[in-house]
């Protein structure tokens, strides 16, 4: 990446073929998190551009495909280094460019390099051709790589949720174009070009833009494999412009995910209380798997909103990324933050009390940026658009419920299904969890807290399609190959 010399912007072009390449569009923008400061530019990709892109992708992968499992391991573990070393540059211009405070860019780093680790460790197993000799003769069951990837990813683990893609698509010996969010572009393709620095040219290319340069890469018929983070109603979009070249996705989108608390969950436990604030408000909110909406069993409702007033006015200390004491700071973009805005508000509309929460660190810094003083919702009805549409964003709303049966229903009422949790006493908890439509169900915490990159992670229903992580993450990057070596050779129904 290009970065210019001046610390007050950054600007970053397409990596194409191992070169950087300027834009020849002229609609370049900037890409700013607080209105008082432009962060970075980042021309925008011509859709000549993304063209050439996908192709050169396609030309390396000719070769990339035949090496060996060794040598791609070898590389990606010389990137992860690089990363390593880079880390406190990477994570300021993350903080920069997105907002979020610079412990949780480093918990970003944290997650994307504990995936990459894993993804070197587990490679070889999870692409190991399997043979079977049985009475029928011999079959090889191998995992052959797909081609080239679309990776487009969403602004708000933008490298996290870029290597999630990278790694396993390069290890299976895919090549690969990646579009980061126009939304927080600059530390993902920093990531990419540090990754691509390790690889041959064409293998990773990194390209700039919104939906315009978006639809190319899911409609060139070179591009075999989507894997797409992002909202439901862009992937139904994505869905459609790819019907045409029948493309392989990996879907991973919106979620609604709701945190239960069960009878004997114990109000008084000030970690658990603490958790779930930290599982409501870590990076303002802006998570797939945050927890944004909260039942509590009718019998503890009343203490539980009194403990958890207090333990989110300990934690969550708004303001500025850089600051040390911050908590949460800004929202990414002043579209999140109207959307959040106008769901608080109509929730107000509807008759809904709402709680401010945290202290802000410094007024003159909270004016001038996309902050929102994070809320908790209280009296809303189950079916409010507060409780049922994903806020993604600083406010969570918490209702009471009567019984299991009924707030496994209301679980599963919601068109999505990415992560849920339930607290609580942990066999009952489990017996609860075991009902609920979801991808992943953590008990007695939730969000990022309970993710273990060991495991398949995607969504029920409008949640997604397919799993990353876990071995299923890698061979998501792949097509099963079946060689067959019957001992029949000619099946004794077909007439001579
Ligand atoms: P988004 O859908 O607006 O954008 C995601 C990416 O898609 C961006 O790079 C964008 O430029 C690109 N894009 C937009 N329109 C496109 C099109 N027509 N063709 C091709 N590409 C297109 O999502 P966002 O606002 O960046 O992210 C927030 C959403 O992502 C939330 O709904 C959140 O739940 C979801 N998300 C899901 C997960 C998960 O793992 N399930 C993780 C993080 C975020």
């Amino acid at each position: 990446m290009t970065i210019q010399a001046n610390q007050e912007a950054v600007t970053i072009e397409a990596f194409i073929n191992g070169q950087h390449v300027e834009s020849l569009s002229q609609s370049a923008k900037e890409n700013p998190t607080n209105p008082a400061e432009i962060v970075g530019y980042f021309p925008v990709t011509t859709k000549e551009q993304a063209v050439e892109a996908i192709e050169a992708a396609a030309q390396a992968f000719q070769t990339w495909k035949k090496t060996d499992i060794e040598e791609r391991v070898t590389r990606m573990r010389r990137a992860i280094g690089k990363i390593r070393a880079a880390e406190n540059e990477i994570v300021h211009l993350l903080s920069r460019e997105h907002g979020k405070p610079l412990y949780d860019a480093h918990g970003e780093i944290y997650v994307s390099l504990m995936w990459m680790e894993f993804a070197c460790n587990e490679a070889a197993s999870a692409l190991q051709a399997q043979v079977t000799e049985h009475e029928g003769g011999k079959t090889i069951l191998a995992y052959d790589p797909i081609g080239v990837v679309a990776a487009i990813s969403p602004w708000n683990y933008p490298i996290a949720l870029s290597t999630i893609k990278i790694a396993p698509a390069l290890l299976a010996g895919n090549t690969i174009v990646l579009k980061p969010s126009p939304y927080a572009p600059l530390a993902a393709a920093k990531v990419a070009e540090i990754i691509a620095s390790e690889f041959p040219a064409g293998v990773i290319n990194v390209i700039h833009g919104d939906a315009d340069v978006g639809v190319e890469l899911t409609t060139n018929p070179h591009v075999t494999k989507i894997a797409f983070t992002g909202g439901t109603e862009t992937a139904k979009r994505i869905i459609r412009a790819a019907s045409d070249t029948i493309k392989d996705m990996t879907l991973e989108l919106g979620g609604n995910d709701a945190a239960i608390f069960l009878e004997s969950f114990d109000v008084n436990d000030e970690r658990a209380m603490r958790r779930i604030v930290v599982s409501n408000f870590l990076t303002t909110g802006q998570i797939c798997m945050i927890a944004k909406r909260v039942y509590v069993h009718r019998s503890i409702y009343e203490a539980f909103v009194e403990k958890y007033i207090e333990a989110a006015n300990r934690w969550i200390r708004i303001g500025d990324p850089f600051d040390p004491d911050t908590t949460v700071g800004p929202v990414n973009n002043l579209k999140q933050k109207d959307y959040v805005l106008g769901l608080v508000e109509d929730a107000k509309q509807r008759g809904a009390k709402v709680i401010p929460l945290g202290t802000i660190l410094d007024q003159k810094v909270f004016d001038q940026g996309y902050y929102l003083q994070p809320t908790l919702v209280l009296g809303c009805d189950v079916h409010d658009p507060i409780v049922v549409e994903e806020q993604f964003g600083p406010t969570v709303p918490i209702l009471p419920f009567d019984d299991e049966e009924q707030v496994v229903r209301l679980h599963n009422e919601s068109i999505y299904g990415l992560t849920s949790s339930v607290w609580g006493n942990e066999e009952n908890a489990i017996s609860v969890a075991r009902q609920l439509e979801a991808g992943t169900t953590m008990i007695n915490t939730a969000a990022v807290q309970g993710l273990d990159v060991r495991f398949p992670f995607g969504g029920f229903k409008q949640s997604g399609i397919g799993r990353e992580y876990g071995a299923e993450g890698i061979r998501t990057y792949t097509e099963q190959h079946v060689i067959n070596v019957p001992k029949m050779l000619d099946l004794p129904y077909i007439p001579e």
